[in-house]
């Protein structure tokens, strides 16, 4: 017989690890960061239609350092890509990225050289979400499709990731 076959009703387990990530999920405020038409798609989003607070997401933070999620909406340019990593050293961990659109995810139709080709060669992608652009629906999935990806995640992973970022960073110095 289970454990939980021998408690009485009403008793509710749950792992510290699945408390902690719910909490996390659940209260994941973006970064105010729009780079171009995707821009729009993901402003609309936030609006009483879509209604992105339903997700716990109703603050979109003017500060990376209140911010857990990075929305990249829109084409990075050269002279942005800085810019861009700058902001996400300063969202605290644990952060998460989702690149919004072909742009954000590979450059798209602008492959030059003026264009990053794709945001993962500045900071690390959680999520990719395709679509040009990606209509408010695409990003409520891409972002329901990161809850449940931080819902499963060992809470040290990132812990784990970063260790591997910064020993990389050692390196590279
Ligand atoms: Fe604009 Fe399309 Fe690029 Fe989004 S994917 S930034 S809508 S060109």
């Amino acid at each position: 017989m289970g454990l939980e076959e021998k408690l009485p009703n009403g008793i509710l387990l749950a792992s510290l690890e699945g408390v902690v990530n719910w909490a996390r999920k659940n209260s994941m405020w973006p970064a105010t960061f729009g780079l171009a038409c995707c821009a729009i798609e993901m402003m609309t989003s936030g609006g009483s239609r879509y209604d992105l607070a339903r997700f716990g997401m109703e603050r979109f933070s003017a500060t990376p350092r209140q911010a857990d999620l990075m929305i990249v909406a829109g084409r990075v340019t050269q002279k942005m890509a800085p810019v861009l990593r700058q902001i996400y050293d300063q969202m605290a961990e644990p952060r998460w990225v989702l690149a919004m659109g072909v742009c954000a995810s590979s450059g798209g139709m602008f492959n030059n050289y003026a264009v990053v080709q794709g945001v993962d060669h500045i900071v690390p992608v959680d999520m990719y979400l395709p679509g040009c652009p990606p209509r408010p629906e695409m990003l409520l999935d891409a972002i329901l499709k990161l809850h449940a990806k931080v819902q499963d995640e060992p809470i040290n992973a990132r812990r784990a990731q970063l260790r591997e970022e910064s020993g990389a960073k050692t390196e590279m110095i």
